[in-house]
This record gives C-alpha cells, sequence and structure tokens, in this order.
C-alpha cells in the first residue's frame, strides 16, 4: 500500500509550497523510494490554460498533454519523473466530473452534495494517482492558504483521507512564515501559531511545519512554535531564505525530514544517494563566466511567465561553468519608432523568443528576429518563437512584405502559419490545442542533429498554429533548412537558417524537457554557441 504525503501553506502565498513539496519528494526518491507528486489547486479553471501566463505564470505541459500549474516544472526537474494527467485536479475538474455523474444517473436518485461526494472525487483522484503510478509514496500539494475558501473542499477531504489511512500512511506537511521584525529585532511565531489552529479548525493536526524564515529560528523560537504548534521541536524544518532554489533539499536533508517521514511511516531510511544533487549545487556556486542572453516576449512583467525557459538556460550555463544572465525585453518596446536595437542588444550573445499568444507584441519579435539574423547572433525560437522566424523569413528574404500567421491577421494573404483543418472546427478554447507528446523525425547533417544525436525524437507541445506547408519550397530555395518533420502529419517541427552560425527554432517547447543536471540538446548547442559568439 502506497503512503501519502500532504503539504499545505499558511500565513500567505509564496513560501515555496511547491519547492517544498519538490524537495522532500527528492530526499525520498534519494532514499531508495519510488516517488510520485501531484497539486491540487482550488480555482474552478478545469486546468490553467485558459489563464493569463502574466496572472498565473507559465503553463507548463505533461507528456500525455495535460496543461498544469507551473509548481509540476519545479516538481518534474527535482524528482527527474515524468507527471501525468492524474498530477493536477483543480476544483474545475472535481466539480465538472461529479456534474457529468449526476447527469449520467451515476448516484442512483441521492441528493448530490459536497460531502461525501465532491469529497470522495476528491480522495479517489489521490487514491487514483498512487495505483496509477505504482509509486511508493505520493506527494501531493495542496494550492492556496488554509483558510481561503476555494481550499475547503480539498482540506476537508484530506481529513477524511487521514482518518481513513491512519497516521502510519499519511503525514501533513504544513509551511509557514516566521517574519523578522526590523526595529525590535526579532523573529514572530504568531502567524505560525495561528496558521496551525486554522489548520486544526479544519481537523488537521500537521506532522511537521517547515517554516520560512531569513535567519535561523534559533532553540527558543523553535521551543515556542513546538509547544504551541504541539510538534516536537525536530519536527520542526527550517527553511531559510536562500539565492538558489537547489539548496533547499539539502538544507532539508541536514534536518532529516526524510528520515522523520520514513518513520512515522515504518518504513526503512538507508543511505542517501545525493550525489547529483551536491554536484549541481557544487556546479552552480562555482560559476567563472557570465554572458547576457536576451529574451524578448510579451509576458515579462512576470519572469514566472517563462519560468521553464528561465531554468533551461540556467542549466545549460551550469554545463559551460557560466552564469546566464537574462536580459527581459518587451517586444512591444521594440516596436516603438525610437526604439535602438544596436543598443538594447549590445552586450546580448544571444536572443531568444519563446512561447505566446495573441498579436500584442509581435512586430517587435520580428524585428528581435531579424537583428538576430541579420547580425549572426545566436537565435533560439520556441513554438511561437519558430513562427516568428518563419514569418521573418518570408517577409524579409522571400520578399512576401505580407506573409503573417492566421492567428494574427485572419484574412492574411500569405499565411505562412495557418490553421490546419483539424482545428478550424474547433470552438471550445481549453484543452483543445495541439497538447503533449508528437514523434519528430530529424535529418542528418542538420544543427538539429548535430543537437539530439538520433533521428527519431519526442517533444512536448502547446499551439494551435503550424507552418503552412504550401510555402516550403520557397523558403528552402531561400536558405531556411527543414530539418525536424513529425513523420505521421508532414508538419514541420523543427528549422534552421543556412548562413547562420546559430539560428534554431522548433514548433514544441523543449524547455519542459530541460532538468538542472541533464540540460536540453537545444539549450545546450544555443548556449554554447552563445559563449563562443562571445569569444
Ligand atoms: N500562438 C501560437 C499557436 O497557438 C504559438 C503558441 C505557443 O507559443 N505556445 O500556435
Amino acid at each position: 500500500m502506497a503512503k501519502y504525503v500532504f503539504v499545505t501553506g499558511g500565513v500567505c502565498s509564496g513560501l515555496g509550497k511547491g519547492i517544498t513539496a519538490s524537495s522532500i519528494a527528492l530526499l525520498l526518491k534519494a532514499k531508495g523510494y519510488k516517488v510520485f507528486m501531484q497539486k491540487f489547486d482550488p480555482y474552478m479553471n478545469v486546468d490553467p490554460g485558459t489563464m493569463s501566463p502574466i496572472q498565473h505564470g507559465e503553463v507548463f505541459v505533461t507528456f500525455d498533454g495535460c496543461e498544469t500549474d507551473l509548481d509540476l516544472g519545479h516538481y518534474e526537474r527535482f524528482i527527474d519523473e515524468e507527471l501525468n494527467y492524474t498530477s493536477n485536479i483543480t476544483n474545475g475538474k472535481i466539480y465538472s466530473s461529479v456534474i457529468e455523474k449526476e447527469r449520467v444517473g451515476d448516484f442512483l436518485g441521492s441528493t448530490v452534495q459536497i460531502v461525501p461526494h465532491v469529497s470522495n472525487e476528491i480522495k479517489n483522484k489521490i487514491y487514483e494517482a498512487a495505483t496509477s503510478s505504482g509509486a511508493d509514496i505520493v506527494i501531493t500539494e495542496i494550492g492556496g492558504t488554509v483558510g481561503d475558501i476555494e481550499s475547503a473542499v480539498m482540506m476537508e477531504s484530506l481529513r477524511q483521507f487521514r482518518l481513513e489511512s491512519g497516521r502510519e500512511n499519511s503525514l501533513f506537511v504544513h509551511t509557514t512564515l516566521v517574519p523578522y521584525l526590523f526595529g525590535s529585532n526579532e523573529l514572530k511565531t504568531k502567524p505560525t501559531q495561528n496558521s496551525i489552529i486554522e489548520l486544526r479548525r479544519l481537523g488537521i493536526q500537521p506532522d511537521i511545519i517547515v517554516t520560512r524564515a531569513p535567519i535561523d529560528l534559533g532553540e527558543a523560537v523553535k521551543k515556542k512554535i513546538s509547544l504551541f504548534g504541539s510538534i516536537p521541536p525536530e519536527n520542526i524544518i527550517e527553511a531559510k531564505d536562500v539565492n538558489n532554489i537547489y539548496q533547499i533539499p539539502i538544507n532539508f536533508h541536514k534536518q532529516h525530514i526524510e528520515d522523520i517521514i520514513l518513520n512515522q511511516f515504518g518504513l526503512k531510511s538507508g543511505k542517501s544517494n545525493l550525489e547529483h544533487w551536491e554536484n549541481l549545487i557544487k556546479t552552480s556556486e562555482s560559476l567563472k563566466d557570465e554572458i547576457e542572453i536576451a529574451l524578448v516576449g510579451k509576458y515579462v512583467e512576470l519572469e514566472d511567465a517563462y519560468l521553464s525557459v528561465k531554468e533551461a538556460l540556467k542549466a545549460a550555463g551550469y554545463k559551460y561553468h557560466t552564469k546566464i544572465k537574462i536580459k527581459w525585453v518587451n517586444s512591444e518596446e521594440l516596436e516603438e519608432d525610437n526604439c535602438n536595437l544596436k543598443e538594447i542588444f549590445k552586450n546580448s550573445k544571444g536572443i531568444i523568443v519563446p512561447g505566446g499568444f495573441g498579436s500584442r507584441g509581435i512586430e517587435g519579435m520580428i524585428k528581435a528576429c531579424e537583428y538576430a539574423r541579420t547580425n549572426k547572433i545566436s537565435y533560439l525560437g520556441i513554438c511561437l518563437g519558430m513562427q516568428i522566424a518563419v514569418i521573418e523569413f518570408a517577409r524579409h528574404v522571400c520578399k512576401l512584405p505580407d506573409a503573417s500567421s492566421r492567428e494574427f491577421e485572419e484574412l492574411c494573404v500569405n499565411p505562412v502559419i495557418d490553421l490546419m483543418a483539424d482545428q478550424k472546427a474547433i470552438i471550445n478554447k481549453g484543452g483543445t490545442l495541439r497538447l503533449g507528446n508528437y514523434k519528430c523525425k530529424i535529418t542528418k547533417g542538420t544543427l538539429a542533429y548535430e543537437d539530439y544525436k538520433t533521428e527519431e525524437i519526442l517533444e512536448r507541445h502547446r499551439h494551435r498554429y503550424e507552418f503552412n506547408n504550401n510555402y516550403k519550397e520557397l523558403l528552402a530555395s531561400k536558405g531556411m533548412i527543414f530539418s525536424g518533420i513529425n513523420p505521421e502529419s508532414n508538419l514541420v517541427e523543427i528549422i534552421e537558417l543556412k548562413d547562420h552560425p546559430h539560428f534554431i527554432a522548433c514548433q514544441f517547447h523543449p524547455e519542459f524537457k530541460s532538468r538542472p543536471t541533464r540540460p536540453h540538446p537545444l539549450f545546450d548547442s544555443f548556449i554554447k554557441a552563445s559563449i563562443e559568439n562571445k569569444k
């Protein structure tokens, strides 16, 4: 039977609950256990796919095409396991499913209620994650803050879950804030105390408290939290502020969080295998060089909108012992007449145009792409970034000044990026993009082949529009290389340019498969080329 760890949060959001959950999972995996992770998001959207990245950060996509919360990206990067549809549950999903069941008569005449029908549905999602993954331990993080009206039913379900499974099979980790007051120069435990009381009001007594604080707690503060929270002092785990999130698992390991968990579960706690992670920390702390990469997008006011891209760049930098300084460029600013591209990109050794939706800021991205092409600066285009590269090339090299994408111009004369027939009939916005893994066949002798060193790859997608194959011949005749093609649909997956040291763009999202200890081949070669560019 599987064991279950639940991670809740108190006091306020943004304390690093996702990193806490990921770190715990990583440490349990390092002990040799098979782990699986899950995030419960208490909003009414079925998934974050329809939300603005500026509100909610990036939408992470699993291999099986589930659009998920960005915390799933942390999970995959920390535990290096592919997660799936059972990994992100929202109130929207839960309620839709209950209502669907009611409509087909599944509840056999009974009054459908929050308890037990909705709470059962939630608990089933936890059990389902355990059975479908075959994991020894499932770690479930609950979004939001304890006491939120949105998450009340989810919390109630966890209370019931504990009752059903017992303390030896389920464990609660509660993350809180211990603020420091300047002036009186002291840490304050009251918010943590109140947050534990709030959790108890919902019928849940935490087993472990993770405290976020700017400095060490010290014995007296720990004692106080222990007394008021009814938690043994050794079960109070300090999450002191760090510059590098990858440090957190090591800090937790030093406080034996995984031993406390395994002990409660009655599971054996052998030697930890953390060498790969310790090496990662060493590398990330001893970077010798630095290069600037310009990231041109329209959501740059919120870095989290490009979280996986940022992490993938960092990971590739680690491989070359180089710190990546990202210059965040708002593409709309590049559209202004007096904008000086030379000045903006003067220190940038590479330009990246990541994914995005809608027509705002597009012309600025095209300008940035043209700058990279004509000035021979390394370019990596991701999804929208590939579509931009195609439009730019069609307009300025193939002399089709009105080339565009059907997404930005419905009546476009030269739609080099277009909607495929199967997408035209779709009315619903949610969950209807081309999502998840698709095959791509790579041509030997290309940059892409040099990067991947294999002829067939699987990459994750999230887009509606595609390269229009009617323009393939023309663009190829002018020097565009179509190095990656989907073998089933013949859709273009990767493009390159002949007369350029490093210009590559892909229709998929390589950032989702990059790991801190194993950078993605496309990011790897992009950073390598950018470093060479510097020299
Ligand atoms: N908006 C484009 C499309 O739907 C690109 C999507 C993306 O960059 N993820 O095809």
